[in-house]
């Protein structure tokens, strides 16, 4: 019997699922990518983009030929419903699709709920290759204005890297600009060592952001602060992390109180065994686990092992996260603070080496698309020269 299998979002875990179809067959099955745009963005680039560094390109990787390789068929839709019990999908499209074995990595939306009133100012990071174009507009409509004024709201490494990566993208297009960060102070790279909060802070203020530690809602023309200010605001950045698609909780699937997919260390689904999850969408049961694109690379070949294991009827491994992490936070002037442990260091040095982790990960399934093995794509990048 052939057993349907469908991944839904083009996520980082997916990558290594696509890329272990393509290496070894997948006998006795039907298998589909359903992912709302051929495209994804590695989003770790993204302020490295905004700051010129990379083109539009060096970010994105194409799915097409990786679910090609893999024998997957690439439907382009967003998946709108889950029925767990019926095992069904439902898309974008209004079609169905019923499913043997299915496995979510569709990361996560910007909540955006406390801005909403901001309207068209409003340019949420997610999804991003929407946040692309928007700025890109953004940025060319704006050009004969004497003044900007753009404000990023969160204070999570993605909020701090955005804001120093338009500092040097408004710098480079006008004569006058002003960059603001809102953040709630525990918000604040909250996770990270208190040295990596103290040289985030030197480095904005150099730069001349000003960071406005409070709550911030939307307003018509900008932001109204809890402390009874209002920042105008020309283009508001919503970096403010993020929040499950609201259909996962109403499918009847096992969720946290906050709608993310509950799933055990295996990324298994706790209440339904043929649906797998990984990366920012889910909520591990057995322990916190932050939503970093990290976690959600390294999940990947587990995922991959474990829906083989499914359709074998055989063990599942488990993805346990190492203890410590290694945090490359941009500047977006070619440098950046790096983070081990209670290890700080910032520079160029931490910045090469956050260029070339990122030009790797994305290179590397470019090069899947030749379907060379991973020694040969290795030797190409020249991975195997820092092993
Ligand atoms: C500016 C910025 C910088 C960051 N920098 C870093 C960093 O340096 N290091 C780090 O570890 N983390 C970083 N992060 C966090 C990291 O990006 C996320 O944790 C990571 O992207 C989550 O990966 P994911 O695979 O779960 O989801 P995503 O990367 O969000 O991928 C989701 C995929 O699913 C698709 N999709 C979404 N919804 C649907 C749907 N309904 N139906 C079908 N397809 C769907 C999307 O098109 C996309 O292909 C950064 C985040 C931002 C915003």
């Amino acid at each position: 019997m052939t057993r349907r299998v469908i991944l839904a979002g083009g996520g980082h875990a997916h990558l290594a699922v696509l890329a272990d179809w393509a290496r070894a067959p997948m006998p006795g099955t039907q298998r589909w990518l359903v992912t709302s745009s051929r495209f994804t963005a590695y989003s770790g680039m993204l302020p490295g983009w905004l700051a010129g560094i990379y083109q539009a390109h060096d970010l994105l990787i194409d799915l097409k030929p990786l679910a090609e390789r893999a024998g997957a068929q690439l439907i382009l839709a967003d998946v709108v419903g889950l029925d767990p019990a019926r095992r069904t999908l439902s898309l974008s499209s209004g079609e169905e699709m019923g499913f043997d074995l299915l496995s979510l990595a569709i990361g996560g939306e910007t909540d955006t709920s406390a801005l909403a009133a901001s309207g068209d100012r409003l340019l949420p990071v997610r999804p991003v290759g929407a946040f692309m174009a928007r700025w890109s507009n953004l940025l060319e409509a704006k050009t004969l204005a004497p003044v900007i004024n753009v404000a990023v709201v969160g204070g999570g490494a993605a909020g701090v890297e955005l804001a120093l990566g338009v500092d040097v993208a408004l710098r480079n297009t006008f004569r006058s600009y002003r960059v603001s960060l809102v953040t709630p102070s525990d918000g604040f790279l909250s996770g990270h060592a208190a040295q990596v909060r103290k040289l985030a802070i030197m480095e904005l203020a150099d730069r001349g952001i000003a960071v406005h530690f409070t709550q911030a809602a939307g307003e018509d023309n900008g932001l109204l602060l809890a402390s009874g200010n209002f920042l105008p605001a020309d283009c508001i950045i919503a970096a403010t992390g993020s929040r499950a698609p609201r259909w996962l909780a109403q499918s009847g699937l096992a969720c946290n109180e906050q709608g993310f997919v509950a799933v055990g260390a295996d990324l298994r689904s706790t209440s339904h065994t043929e649906i797998f999850a990984a990366g920012d969408v889910i909520d591990r049961s057995d322990r916190k686990l932050e939503r970093s694109g990290v976690h959600a690379v390294k999940a990947g070949p587990v995922l991959a092992a474990n829906l083989r294991a499914t359709l074998s009827g055989i063990s599942l491994q488990q993805y346990q996260p190492r203890n410590r992490t290694l945090y490359l936070l941009a500047l977006g002037n070619r440098r950046a603070i790096a983070s081990w442990g209670g290890i700080v260091t910032s520079g160029k040095m931490a910045w090469r080496l956050k260029d070339w982790i990122d030009r790797l990960f994305v290179e590397r399934h470019r090069m899947a698309e030749f379907n060379l093995s991973r020694d040969e794509r290795d030797e190409k990048v020249g991975i195997s020269h820092f092993a």
